[in-house]
């Protein structure tokens, strides 16, 4: 056994932490308080390869590992969760399905761009009435002579709506099974076919510089070359996409417990109450050491259900252990940054109070924390 990382790793990890704490992090207040989309500094990621990192060179990824990548987004996730977020869905959800089930000339025309970080991409699986039961799906494709011909509406959907965005993967009902069930299909569809209707960002609680919209399409026409993969195996390639976006949540999450523990801590050594620090009661010490234990733990679940990707060996329940176990350090983490921070926490001046209001949504995103249950005692 070896916790050691690569040369590679720790560089690419390094790099990412001195980018979030010199970029990210001055400007995650604003970023928070305006609701902004960080152009400027999606922009600055692509030029330094980390909106491509796990893809391959030949089509302008970083050639990185699996875990590289998530010790990546643990650090840009610490600067800022939108920020995070962004990165995070545009690689996991918006990149990966084409690299890993797109055709040679798909890759070379939607992955290059995105790897190259020179567009965003979204994946449209969530509905309004299709959440946890993702294959409830009521999004239909149909395809006339060579045309496939969409209607429906997806919601919730990162990465939908911004300048940078070249379209959106969606699942939709394409036939019925033999069985009697739904067939599912991938459908890629470019932000500018006609018919593509972006709704208005919602207003958030957290992860509030990330773009999250509600799309609709009405008889939004694509090629039948559109079509990802086979006919058919759409619902299979999602849960595959799904649980390895869990690991990369887990990796996300640790980012923000880690921010939580950092602000706790140096608060901690600078309040005074009853002429000493706050940091020498027992009380908040065992708060901080509780945090500091969780966050290895949370960071080891995350590393192992990667190693065992990296494998190529089953890993759908140690991604959703890792998901579930990291979102959940992370929001005691902030609950507990607050509570040191007294009323000072509960104040917007303080970034512990935005990593309370941003880690809610670690709990939700890429399958519910009863989700993840669920998928660990199907696997006990
Ligand atoms: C900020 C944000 C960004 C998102 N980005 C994307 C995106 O890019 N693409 C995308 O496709 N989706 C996206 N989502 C959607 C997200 O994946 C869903 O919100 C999530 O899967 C839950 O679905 P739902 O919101 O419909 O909740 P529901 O499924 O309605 O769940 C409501 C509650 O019921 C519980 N529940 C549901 N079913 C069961 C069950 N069988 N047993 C026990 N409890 C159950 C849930 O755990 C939850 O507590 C995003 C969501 C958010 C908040």
């Amino acid at each position: 056994m070896d916790f050691s990382l690569s040369a590679e790793q720790q560089m690419i990890r390094n790099l990412c932490r001195e980018f979030a704490e010199e970029e990210i992090k001055p400007r995650a207040e604003e970023m928070d308080r305006t609701g902004a989309f960080p152009y400027e500094i999606i922009k600055q990621m692509a030029d330094l390869g980390l909106l491509g990192l796990p893809f391959p060179e030949e089509y302008g990824g970083a050639g990185a590992d699996f875990l590289s990548y998530c010790l990546a987004l643990e650090e840009i996730g610490r600067g800022d969760a939108s920020v995070g977020i962004t990165m995070e869905a545009h690689t996991s959800l918006g990149a990966t399905p084409f690299y890993l089930y797109g055709t040679t000339e798909q890759k070379e025309r939607y992955l290059a761009p995105l790897a190259q970080g020179k567009q965003l991409w979204s994946f449209g699986l969530t509905e309004p009435g299709a959440g946890s039961d993702s294959g409830g799906t009521e999004t239909r494709a149909e395809l006339r002579d060579g045309v496939w011909h969409v209607n429906g509406a997806k919601n919730f959907i990162t990465n939908a709506g911004t300048d940078m965005t070249g379209g959106v993967t969606i699942t939709a009902v394409t036939g019925v099974r033999d069985d009697g069930r739904k067939e599912i299909t991938n459908i890629i569809i470019p932000k500018d076919t006609p018919g593509y209707i972006i709704g208005n960002p919602y207003h958030k609680m957290g992860w509030r510089a990330s773009d999250t919209r509600p799309l609709s399409f009405e008889d939004c026409q694509v090629p039948e070359e559109n079509v990802l993969g086979a006919q058919g195996t759409g619902f299979h390639q999602f849960m595959h996409i799904l649980t390895l976006g869990r690991i990369a949540i887990a990796a996300l999450s640790v980012g923000l417990a880690q921010a939580c523990y950092d602000e706790s801590l140096k608060y901690a050594r600078e309040r005074q109450q009853f002429n000493r620090p706050i940091a020498t009661f027992q009380a908040i010490q065992f708060k901080l050491a509780d945090m500091a234990m969780e966050i290895e733990l949370a960071r080891l679940m995350y590393y192992k259900a990667a190693w065992h990707h990296m494998q190529g060996e089953p890993f759908t329940k140690e991604a959703s252990m890792a998901k579930l176990y990291a979102s959940e350090t992370a929001k005691r983490a902030a609950d507990q940054a607050v509570q040191i921070h007294g009323g000072y926490g509960f104040m917007d001046e303080y970034p512990v109070s935005r990593y309370w209001r941003n880690v809610k949504a670690h709990e939700i995103g890429e399958g519910t924390s009863e989700v993840q249950r669920q998928i660990i005692a199907k696997h006990l």
